[in-house]
């Protein structure tokens, strides 16, 4: 009996499995996983190949001595990259509006009147509503005497403040008022001007001033001017407390920012399209051009950025020119992400428009030759570099238990979407397009405003709890699980992410375990249910996704708790059966080129 080996090296994983064979029968024994190191199609990722040959081995209770042959992937020649632009911008011209989430301010309601200092008040006019500003060279204390001694005699409908007193100030007012505080540039709220005051009760959001015609009614504008308090009212969505100010010359613009222009060279057509317009355009433009040869983006402009900063990674970590470079194909998705507004006075967030790019290029294919010769060397063992990497994963894949001839696989990694398809008669034809999981990690982090990238990828993978006591969860779903020994103390109140029994606490107030759950949705929706219907109707042979009946999804990706179910729910309105695969009826959506890659070599054994 002889014993091979097949690995696979992915983007972000190599996966290997090791049989035994003889007269073209083979048995499966062991499979092992590890991350890739460095680069797909480079010689950094032999140290990921031993990894994970290592732990095959062992499991298989057999050392590298006796392996006679190992077969690796012919890499599909692609690797895949993402970017995002922001295409809006808020911009306030003159202080107009104050939005934030102080963790105290004080109070309940929402109120009107003139802003005036507090140390002024005295002067300021009887009978008239007014709102005090309270800069911080007045104590709490100071400020809840001057406003209680002068609750009889003025109408204090509401105070700004610009320390963070605003409960001590609350708790020591004989009637309390709406109190926003943490105002950083408080020497820049207008003063003698209109002023709308919102407090949310805890837990809620501002409901009247962030919407537009809140505002109308609060400061009685008409529609031309409620057309433009807009982007002020959309700033202000999800606040727990809001300040808007009407000032004669103040101005909240929603700009949009020249993102540039795109260029496709494809097949048929040579395309151009504004990234301002949006993905829908950019998918639109993708599809006119045909099979797409090379992409570009106007230079001197974010699109243009953009696209090179793809194309001078890949260059630098393939060592080629960026002129050789191509961009095969581009996944654009509407998204957004919370940008600091200029002007702002409290460090105000406004969730700005953006487009996010994951484009693949064409990699060099001849680097798995290179690979192959220099393992080798290192294990003496003879390594081949095996049929191509989508004919492979098909074959793996029809070892899943109730499939058949024909079918197609869609295989979710993390830098690109394959899909590939086999008929009757055993032809195969397969595609590569852009975007998979790290497409969907970049979404949730930029639509959260997350610092880092694993941390999106945590929330991308597991499900969310809130812990409401120290003694009990809500899971996401709504169900409640109890425990006997207190839970840590940090973790109370917050928003965690259930990662192997363990809870990892989320940063950040803004983000509800709601928004979070519906932003991963849409962002698998987004990249997962698109391309997969993308790359069916690439792969049909009638060129119309229905004519495909089987769809089986592999990859890291399939591993997803809700990817899977997103995909076949999509799929269905097509009348196509779709599932996760479960490789040799045991590894699940793993394993499936590298079991194809066995398989391939012992029935050429068999011969
Ligand atoms: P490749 O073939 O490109 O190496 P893989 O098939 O290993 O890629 O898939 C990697 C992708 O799968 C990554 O985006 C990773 O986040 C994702 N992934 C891995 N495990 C899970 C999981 N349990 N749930 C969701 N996504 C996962
Ligand atoms: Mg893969």
């Amino acid at each position: 009996m002889k014993i091979i080996a097949g690995i696979d090296i992915g983007n972000a994983t190599t996966e290997t499995a090791v049989a035994g064979t003889e007269y073209g029968k083979v048995e499966f024994l062991a499979s092992g996983i590890a991350s890739t190191t460095g680069i797909k199609g480079t010689s950094d990722n032999i140290k990921g190949v031993f990894n994970s040959l290592a732990k095959a081995l062992k499991a298989a209770g057999l050392t590298e001595k006796d392996l006679d042959e190992i077969r690796i992937n012919e890499a599909a020649p692609v690797i895949g990259d993402v970017a995002m632009e922001t295409i809006t911008e808020t911009i306030i011209t003159e202080s107009t509006m104050i939005g934030h989430n102080p963790s105290t301010p004080g109070g309940l309601g929402v109120v009107s009147g003139i802003t005036v200092l507090l140390s002024d008040i005295a002067k300021a006019e009887q009978g008239t509503a007014h709102v005090v500003v309270v800069p911080d060279d007045i104590s709490f204390e100071d400020a809840a005497d001057a406003i209680n001694s002068f609750a009889e005699m003025m109408d204090i409908k509401a105070a700004i403040v610009q320390s963070d007193d605003g409960v001590l100030i609350d708790n020591r007012l004989n009637k309390p008022i709406p109190i926003v505080d943490e105002v950083s540039l408080i020497d820049k709220v207008p003063l003698g001007m209109m002023c709308a005051v919102e407090v949310a009760a805890p837990g809620g959001v501002v409901e009247v001033l962030s919407n537009p015609y809140g505002i109308a009614t609060m400061f009685g504008l008409d529609p031309e001017e409620t057309r433009q308090i807009v982007p002020i009212a959309r700033a202000l969505i999800g606040n727990r407390s809001a300040v808007v100010i009407k000032t004669p010359e103040g101005d909240v613009k929603e700009r949009r920012i020249p993102a540039g222009i795109i260029e496709i060279s494809g097949s048929r057509n040579k395309v151009t399209v504004d990234v301002d317009e949006g993905s829908d355009k950019i998918m639109q433009a993708i599809d006119l051009a045909g099979d797409m040869q090379d992409a570009s983006g106007e230079s001197g402009t974010n699109a243009g950025g953009m696209l090179d900063k793809v194309k001078l990674v890949m260059a630098q970590l393939t060592g080629q020119s960026i002129r050789e470079i191509k961009i095969q194909d581009i996944l654009a998705v509407d998204t957004f992400t919370p940008q600091k507004v200029r002007g702002g006075l409290a460090n105000e967030y406004s969730e700005e428009n953006a487009v996010g790019i994951a484009a693949m290029v064409k990699a060099d294919k001849l680097q798995m030759e290179k690979i192959a010769e220099e393992l080798t060397e290192k294990i003496g063992v003879p390594v081949k570099v095996g049929g191509v990497e989508a004919d492979m994963a098909i074959r793996g894949a029809l070892t899943t238990p109730g499939t058949d001839k024909p079918l197609a696989i869609i295989d979710m990694g993390a830098g690109s979407t394959d899909a590939s398809i086999i008929t009757d008669d055993r032809r195969i034809t397969s595609i590569h397009l852009a975007g998979a999981g790290n497409m969907v990690t970049l979404l949730i982090k930029s639509e959260l405003g997350l610092r880092d990238f694993e941390t999106a990828e945590d929330i991308k993978k597991y499900p969310l709890a809130k812990v409401e006591s120290l003694f009990h969860i809500r899971h996401e779903d709504g169900t409640v699980q109890f425990f006997d020994k207190p839970l840590d103390s940090k973790l109370f109140a917050r928003v965690v992410i259930l990662k192997d029994g363990n809870m990892i606490p989320l940063e950040g107030e803004h983000n509800s375990i709601e928004k979070i759950r519906l932003v991963r949705k849409n962002a698998k929706q987004k990249v997962f249910v698109t391309n997969a219907l993308r790359a069916l109707s690439r792969v049909s042979p009638t060129g119309n996704v229905r004519d495909i009946p089987f769809v089986v999804l592999v990859g890291g990706s399939a591993l997803d708790f809700e990817v899977p179910q997103l995909v076949t729910d999509g799929l269905s309105q097509y009348k196509i059966v779709s599932g996760r695969a479960n490789v040799r009826g045991a590894e699940g959506p793993r394993n499936a080129v590298a079991t194809g890659l066995v398989l391939a070599m012992s029935e050429e054994d068999g011969k």
